[in-house]
């Protein structure tokens, strides 16, 4: 879905806030689309995930931002990898083979 900055503001006075418009666009235009089930990739690489992610159609190369509030479900299934979303932390070294152990954080 497309929605222009005057939209937005329309949307935004809807949910009740008040818009400072002054120094705004009108016509800019944001693509707002579902979040791909893997989620979107934070500042710090960790994959989040959210109902909706937008971005700018003049600028894409600005990435998309996600919208609201992080989707935390504590039925998301854990990956059998260190790369897991929940970023397991380090808990044995097996001496002998160098296998690792990690342990899965439970989401909040
Ligand atoms: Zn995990």
């Amino acid at each position: 879905m497309k929605l222009t900055s005057a939209e937005i503001k329309d949307l935004a006075e809807m949910a009740g806030f008040t818009v400072d418009s002054q120094d705004c666009e009108m016509d800019q235009e944001f693509i707002i689309q579902e979040c791909s089930p893997g989620g979107i990739e934070d500042e710090n690489g960790v994959m989040r995930r959210y109902a909706h992610i937008a971005w700018s159609q003049e600028y894409p190369e600005e990435g998309a931002m996600p919208l609201g509030v992080e989707i935390v479900s504590t039925e998301r299934e854990h990956e059998a990898s260190e790369d897991c979303w929940c970023s397991p932390e380090l808990n044995y070294v097996d001496p002998d083979n160098g296998n690792k152990v990690f342990v899965h954080r439970q989401a909040q």
